[in-house]
């Protein structure tokens, strides 16, 4: 029972063909870094998912035979009997807390290049992989039928596993897509060409899968949508025709659209409940239960969906991630208590490092194994010591956060007039809003703790901080960026004629602009430059950006963020100049050299910004160590966060949290994870 009536609609259990899931939030296969190569991890981070109410929890793309290899990129297999039981601890893991387990069937097709197997790729055509030098050879009868066998053999092991939903994966560019999509299928054999031919791969699939499994295992079909918008209403293609041929067919649809950058939309770009036109197509073609994301955290959308008869089943990955409690939470009518996703893609960006997942909201994510961290529970405080933390950003926030919950007598010291640090000043730059909720929902959480004090306006030197006799320091003062062009790329600073200064983002964020045309120095690989290029334009300036990289903000590829952002500044009217250095500024013209040819450059400007590193703001910390080593006693002190190692806010919500629950525990031994682990 739910504790508001208004949500209770989202706690009925459904029905999935053989199998009833106990409620509609269901966490859809979604990346992890965990795979194949980290079951442990898997079964830890999926079953607190389940803990935390989710009624289906599903894993990420499964390899059904060793010809589909992601390598470097972390995929889960059901190649053989190993890989049955590795997966079998996830889905007990699930099962232990009443929730469904579903696993998706994957085959990559000419979208992956088999380092590891190094077998040749295989596809409906013979097609270039988009980077690795290998082309796949285009299947014939034989590829087909042992295709199908495998991915028979496969369900059998998912079953085999005690799976309760398995999946048929018929998107996201991958094999099966190749069949569908007629630009990547022209062949003339009965796999090619007219509509049905083109989607018998896929027919054949769900049937053999039913076949194989169906008596005791609902089986999905994951399916994209172009999401084609005329006046508010999807296109009909042949997309709408497919599906519609095969709408009763599968016992659920897992539904997302064709453009990944949009479904994976990071709040830069893309808001919440996005496919919501898109996804309303199936249910009036179909009488089977739906599922679609939205990057939903809002209870009240969630019920919209269900009420609307849009969806069936409130589907959800990075929701899921940020706050694995939203079930239990929205039950329990703690609406305040729901961590929001921010929308910033971190969790996706370390799948393709080939990192275990991480959360810019959940320093718990991708831990749950690994370090015995819970997103709810902490240990309590190991004796009643007190702690100060000094600087009040998302490292120091976090902290007072984790320590006050712990039990601690905790003071926060914050030199400004707010809180919230990088996280307040950024939110305020173009599409970053939701960035806010990293600090508000920890004031809402410190809010309730009594044994937490928040002081602003108090820039505590090491005399102030020592005076106030904590038992423990945390030093939490941030970084600044370097107003000097010193970076990666350039190692001593950029000349500057006299009484002339170059503006940094930090700047920008303070309302404080050069005059126009300004020329903006981009060193960095992540968001700052381009955000802070619009922040000029939009206020009127004419904006050249001269970057070290070739593409602007190189490192959003792994956030799905590059072509928006790329095509947002040019849009926008910002020019984009690629692989130079700046080297010189006058006032009047900014001067660089070409990387690769060393070639001079000299282009008018009044302006210039640079965006190359930050300097930690460690001075206290390090003023606070030689009081205490000069006297031989004092508090313990650690530095954390942006001070102790400039990094993405994720990094600095992690320090703090774990420094949190360092304090009076014993160091902890954080285990590794290898596929051998599959033997026990
Ligand atoms: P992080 O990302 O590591 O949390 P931020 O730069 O976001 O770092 O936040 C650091 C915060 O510390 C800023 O709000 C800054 O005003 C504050 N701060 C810096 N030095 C002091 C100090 N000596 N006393 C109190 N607060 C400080
Ligand atoms: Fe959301 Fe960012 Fe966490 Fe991913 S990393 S779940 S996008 S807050």
């Amino acid at each position: 029972m739910t504790t508001n009536p208004r949500y209770e609609i989202l706690f009925e259990p459904v029905q999935i063909g053989p199998v009833t899931a106990p409620n509609r939030f269901y966490q859809v296969p979604h990346c992890t870094g965990m795979g194949v190569q980290r079951p442990h991890f898997q079964a830890a981070m999926r079953g607190v998912k389940a803990e935390g109410g989710w009624g289906v929890v599903c894993t990420e793309y499964c390899s059904i035979h060793e010809t589909s290899d992601d390598v470097p990129f972390p995929f889960a297999s059901l190649w053989d009997e190993s890989d049955v039981r590795a997966l079998h601890k996830m889905s007990s893991a699930v099962h232990e807390h009443g929730a469904l387990a579903g696993v998706e069937l994957w085959h990559g097709g000419s979208l992956i290049s088999n380092n590891q197997s190094r077998k040749p790729t295989f596809g409906s055509e013979s097609r270039p992989h988009f980077f690795d030098p290998v082309q796949s050879r285009k299947m014939d009868a034989q590829d087909i039928r042992d295709f199908r066998r495998w991915h028979r053999e496969a369900a059998l092991r998912a079953k085999k596993a005690e799976f309760d939903i398995v999946y048929v994966y018929l998107n996201h560019n991958y094999l099966m897509w190749e069949f569908m999509d007629p630009a990547l299928n022209h062949r003339e054999d009965e796999y090619g060409g007219s509509l049905d031919n083109r989607l018998r791969l896929a027919r054949e699939l769900i049937e053999d899968t039913k076949e194989a499994v169906g008596d005791s295992c609902a089986v999905a079909v994951r399916y994209s949508l172009t999401g084609n918008l005329e006046n508010g209403q999807l296109v009909r293609d042949d997309y709408c025709e497919m599906l519609e041929r095969i709408a009763d067919l599968p016992d659920l649809w897992d539904i997302t659209i064709h453009d990944y950058p949009t479904e994976m939309g990071s709040s830069r770009f893309v808001k919440e409940a996005a496919q919501e036109q898109v996804v309303s197509f199936v249910k009036s073609v179909s009488s089977k239960p739906v599922v679609g994301v939205g990057r939903f955290t809002s209870p009240d959308t969630m019920v919209r969906q269900i009420k609307k008869g849009i969806l069936d089943f409130v589907g959800a990955a990075r929701p899921s991630i940020a706050d694995p409690f939203i079930p239990t939470k929205i039950r329990e009518d703690r609406l305040e208590d729901i961590r929001e996703c921010i929308g910033c893609n971190i969790c996706y960006a370390h799948n393709s490092r080939g990192a275990a997942i991480r959360c810019t909201q959940n320093p718990t994510m991708g831990e749950e194994w690994r370090s015995g961290w819970h997103p709810e529970k902490v240990p309590p405080r190991h004796a009643d010591e007190t702690v100060l933390i000094v600087g009040g950003g998302p490292a120091g926030l976090e902290a007072a956060r984790t320590l006050g919950q712990r039990g601690y007598t905790v003071t926060l010291a914050e030199a400004g007039t707010e809180l919230g640090g990088r996280v307040t000043r950024e939110c305020k730059l173009p599409g970053l809003a939701e960035w806010a909720r990293v600090r508000d929902w920890r004031l809402e959480q410190l809010n309730k703790l009594a044994n937490v004090a928040l002081y602003l306006d108090s820039d505590l030197g090491a005399n102030d901080v020592l005076d106030f006799e904590a038992d423990h320091v945390l030093v939490a003062t941030g970084a600044k960026w370097r107003a000097d062009g010193v970076g990666f790329n350039r190692l001593s600073p950029i000349s500057l004629a006299d009484g002339i200064r170059a503006y940094t983002p930090d700047d920008i964020m303070a309302g404080d602009l050069p005059d126009g045309p300004v020329i903006l120095f981009d060193d960095d690989s992540y968001y700052m430059s381009a955000c802070s290029a619009l922040v000029l334009r939009r206020a009127g300036r004419a904006v050249s950006i001269i970057s070290t990289h070739s593409v602007i903000g190189p490192w959003t590829q792994h956030t799905e963020e590059l072509s928006f952002t790329n095509a947002q500044l040019m849009t926008e009217g910002v020019a984009l100049h690629h692989n130079e250095v700046v080297q010189a500024f006058d006032g009047n013209e900014v001067i660089s050299h070409c990387l690769f040819t060393g070639e001079e450059k000299r282009r008018p400007a009044t302006g210039l910004v640079t965006v190359t590193a930050r300097q930690p703001r460690d001075r206290l910390f390090f003023e606070l160590a030689d009081h205490i080593e000069a006297q031989g006693s004092g508090p313990s002190i650690t530095r954390i966060g942006d001070c102790n190692a400039p990094g993405i806010i994720a990094h600095a919500v992690y320090a703090g949290h774990a420094a949190a629950r360092a304090i009076g525990q014993e160091t902890q031994v954080k285990k590794r994870e290898v596929s051998c682990l599959h033997q026990d």
